[in-house]
Order: structure tokens, then C-alpha cells, then sequence
């Protein structure tokens, strides 16, 4: 049987429809960089998913409800139950979105010459951690370096590296070992419980902490029940408590899936730390029981951990995102396999091999979406993460030029991935026609926001 998502559509926003003149027009004025894009110019927007989810009826409803007081409104304790019922953590701390958890809770475990483990950082958390002076190193698995290897579990943390770093003579400054689930700068891949009961035992044997970067705990959590043995019968909601449990905290952005446009917590067991990290958080973000949000803020994401773990949500979902990836393969484009849930990540090297790594055949690709079919997304490839002199040469480039689509929740039907998969075929009947594109200006930090690129003639 076919699944289906388990709602209704009650309230609807429209989408701009454009020409493909238009958006020529919108495309060179935002000197071919989608993120100085308006929002009013794009179609469907998969540039990501995080913070554009659809509330549900019941997320306005408890909303509606919020108790806006300073200190221990209700809405505090409603969130605070439902996060420790999940978690296991008796301290929780809410603060503004992920980051903002990444930078108290790393200002309070790193520093100067300190190292964070991971099986991979996400940007905004490497920066994070080099931000206290520490040092940010990634760990993936083998299996992850093969975009076609069809592993199940290409999240995980290379056991083997991690063991040999920790015994090595750096792991004296080995302060965390954090884990996030899934790995989104992986591809999007789960991790197993096999591999974190691995990182468990070693981080007790070397007397290290283990956290937890958990912004698609209910992704993983289902993906787990999928496809790792021991697992079919349990719940995602039961995987994901047992998953919290076996840290000792964890930072979670719940733009993901919190289903909510902002908000983010901290869980802690340790009473210590979580006290240093409330000092921070109070100077830094707000009052212990607020944390930078609104009242309106913590109903809407305790509502939505309530409804993230329902399995029909999660089959349907994955679904949705399996059956756009079968149909872009059909179409002759490879994407990172096998396909996760929160996105699909398109082989952009393969589809345009005319394109050397200096021209970016990701942000070929990502270009040529917004202008034939009004789709925004994001390059993953030389542009974001290659290495430049100071006149924008490109001089190391990234091991892969990949593509992210990033599918909200609940927001696109059937027929808007379908519309996006018509696109894409329409351009891999033609790939040699994708033009290159030279980087015009681009400042030293955070590049890829600020970029300004041209267009090469197209090769006809
Ligand atoms: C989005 C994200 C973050 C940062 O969260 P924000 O709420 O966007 O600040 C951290 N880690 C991972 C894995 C993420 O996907």
C-alpha cells in the first residue's frame, strides 16, 4: 500500500510563478548567487529545510495559548516535560536556534587548543568550535567517500580513527566527541545505534564526553528502524529516546525537527556544566526558563516534538524523498545514495563532465534549476567547500561537486517534487548546454553567502 501523510491541508500560501525572462533578469542582478535571491522570485524552495516546515493546527493552537511571563511560564514547563521525557536529561536549557546552543555549550567544554571529534561538523558548528580556539576534525566513515555505495549507514563515525586519536598523543586534548544524527554534512546519513553504543564504551574508556548535534534525531531515529537489525519492532520514538540517553547531552536545533521556525535546546546531565552553561545563556540569550524565545516559540516546538516521531509522518516523508530520487535516476541523474529524507544530494560532476572544477558544475546545476524551472538550491562543491587564493583562483578543489535539495516538511505535495524531477530531466537531456561560471568577488569569511559570480557564454 501506498503511504500518504497523515493531514490534511487547511491553510495555504501561493507560490510565485515567474518567466524564465524574469528570472534571467533576477538571477544576473543577484550576480548569479541564489541566496540575494528574493523569496518572491522562487517557485519552489529547496535551498533548505530548516525553519520552513508547516505548522500544524494544533502548533498554532498551543501558540495561541502561550503564557509570555519572564521567568516560569507555562509554556517553559510544558516544552521543559516533553524535552525531558525525550531526552532522559534533567537539564534543559532553550535557546534561540542551534547555534546559539553550540556557542554556550562549546564556550563552556573547549577552548584554546582543544579538540572536538566528530563524524562530521556541520558549518555552523565547526565555527562555532573554532570560535573558543578549539579545533574541529571530522571522522567519517570509508563507506561515505563512495557517493554510490548503497551502506546503510554512511553517517557513522570512523570507530577505528576515533580510537587511534584518543589513544594518540592528542588525545590528552580531546574535549568532546560529538556525534550528529543525521549527518547532514555527510550527505544526510543516518548513524547507527551500533556505531553510538561504539562511541559510548570509548568515551567512557578515555573519560571524554559524548554529545550529541541532534537537529534530525526523528529522521535517524526512524531510518534506524528501517534499516538496522534489532530495530524493526521498536518505535521511532523509542529509538529516539534510547539515542539521548546514551549521551551525556546534546545541542538540537528545532528547525529541523522541532517542525518550528525557530528554537533550539540544550539537555545536560551533568549539573555542573549545565550550570556554567545557564550563566552564558542568561548573559547571552535570555532567562533560563526563555532562552531567547517566545512564549508563542516554545509551545509551537514542543508541539512539534510531539508530532515528528508519529511513524506515518516519518514513512511518508521518507517516501516522498525516495520517490523524487527514483525519478531524477530515471532521468540520468545520479544523486548520493542511498537517498536519506531531509534531502536529495545531486552528482553534479557526473551530469557535467565538460565542466572542470574552476567553472563549479554544482552551481552550474544550481543556476540552471532557478532559470529553467524557478527551483532554489544549494551548491555543495568546490565553491562552498574548495580553497581559493586572494584573487579567487580556485587552488584545492572539494572532493565532490554535489547539489543539495532540501525538501521542507510538509510544505511541497507530490506534484511539486514531480514538477522538480520534469525540470531536472529537462536539463540532463542537454548537459552539455550548462554554461560555466568564474567567481567575480567573494569575501574571506563565510564566502558562499557573498558571492558574486559571472557567467561564461554558453557552449552551443
Ligand atoms: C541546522 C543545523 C545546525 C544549526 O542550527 P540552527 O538552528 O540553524 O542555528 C547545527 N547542526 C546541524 C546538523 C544542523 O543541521
Amino acid at each position: 500500500m501506498k503511504s500518504f501523510p497523515p493531514y490534511r491541508i487547511q491553510v495555504v500560501k501561493e507560490i510565485p510563478i515567474t518567466t524564465r525572462q524574469e528570472r534571467e533578469e533576477v538571477l544576473a542582478r543577484a550576480a548569479y548567487n541564489g541566496f540575494d535571491v528574493p523569496a518572491n522570485k522562487v517557485t519552489i524552495d529547496l535551498l533548505t529545510d530548516s525553519g520552513t516546515g508547516a505548522p500544524s493546527a494544533a502548533q498554532e493552537a498551543a501558540a495561541a495559548g502561550a503564557d509570555r511571563s519572564y521567568a516560569g511560564s507555562d509554556s517553559y514547563y510544558r516544552f521543559r516535560e516533553i524535552v525531558g521525557e525525550l531526552t532522559g536529561h534533567p537539564h534543559v536549557l532553550p535557546v534561540h536556534q542551534g547555534r546559539a546552543a553550540e556557542r554556550v555549550l562549546f564556550g563552556a567544554v573547549l577552548g584554546p587548543g582543544r579538540i572536538s571529534l566528530s563524524n562530521t561538523h556541520f558549518d555552523t558548528t565547526r565555527a562555532n568550535v573554532e570560535l573558543t580556539g578549539g579545533e574541529a576534525r571530522d571522522l567519517p566513515c570509508p563507506e561515505a567517500r563512495d557517493l554510490d555505495s548503497l551502506d546503510p549507514f554512511k553517517g557513522n563515525i570512523d570507530l577505528g580513527e576515533l580510537e587511534r586519536t584518543l589513544a594518540g598523543p592528542d588525545g590528552a586534548r580531546v574535549a568532546q566527541v560529538l556525534i550528529t544524527i543525521t549527518n547532514n554534512g555527510g550527505g544526510g546519513q543516518p548513524v547507527s545505534m551500533a556505531n553510538l553504543e561504539s562511541v559510548r564504551r570509548m568515551c567512557d574508556r578515555f573519560g571524554v564526553p559524548f554529545f550529541l548535534d541532534a537537529a534530525r534525531f526523528a529522521e535517524n531515529a526512524w531510518l534506524v528502524t528501517q534499516r538496522e537489525p534489532g530495530y524493526e519492532q521498536q518505535t521511532p520514538r523509542e529509538v529516539a529516546r534510547r539515542t539521548f540517553r546514551m549521551a551525556d547531552g546534546c545541542v538540537t536545533s528545532l528547525k529541523k525537527d522541532g517542525i518550528a521556525p525557530m528554537g533550539a535546546f540544550i539537555a545536560l546531565r551533568d549539573a555542573d556544566l549545565a550550570q556554567r552553561c545557564e550563566a552564558n545563556l542568561i548573559a547571552t540569550e535570555g532567562f533560563r526558563t526563555y532562552g531567547g524565545l517566545t512564549g508563542h516559540d516554545l509551545e509551537r516546538v514542543a508541539q512539534g516534538l510531539r508530532e515528528v516521531l508519529d511513524p506515518n509522518y516519518l514513512g511518508a516523508r521518507t517516501a516522498e524523498t525516495a520517490h523524487l530520487a527514483e525519478l531524477i535516476n530515471e532521468a540520468g541523474v545520479d544523486t548520493v545514495q542511498p537517498p536519506g529524507i531531509h534531502a536529495l544530494y545531486l552528482n553534479a560532476g557526473r551530469l557535467l563532465p565538460h565542466i572542470p572544477a574552476h567553472g563549479f558544475p554544482g552551481h552550474a546545476l544550481a543556476c540552471e534549476l532557478y532559470l529553467a524551472g524557478g527551483i532554489r538550491c544549494a551548491e555543495l562543491g568546490s565553491l562552498y567547500l574548495g580553497e581559493f587564493d586572494a584573487a579567487h583562483n580556485l587552488v584545492a578543489p572539494a572532493p565532490f561537486e554535489l547539489v543539495r535539495l532540501a525538501i521542507p516538511r510538509r510544505t511541497y505535495t507530490q506534484s511539486h517534487l514531480e514538477y522538480v524531477a520534469d525540470v531536472l530531466s529537462a536539463i540532463a537531456k542537454n548537459p552539455e548546454q550548462v554554461p560555466e561560471y568564474r567567481v567575480v568577488d567573494a569575501p574571506p569569511v563565510l564566502r558562499h553567502f557573498n558571492l558574486r559570480m559571472r557567467r561564461l557564454p554558453a557552449n552551443r
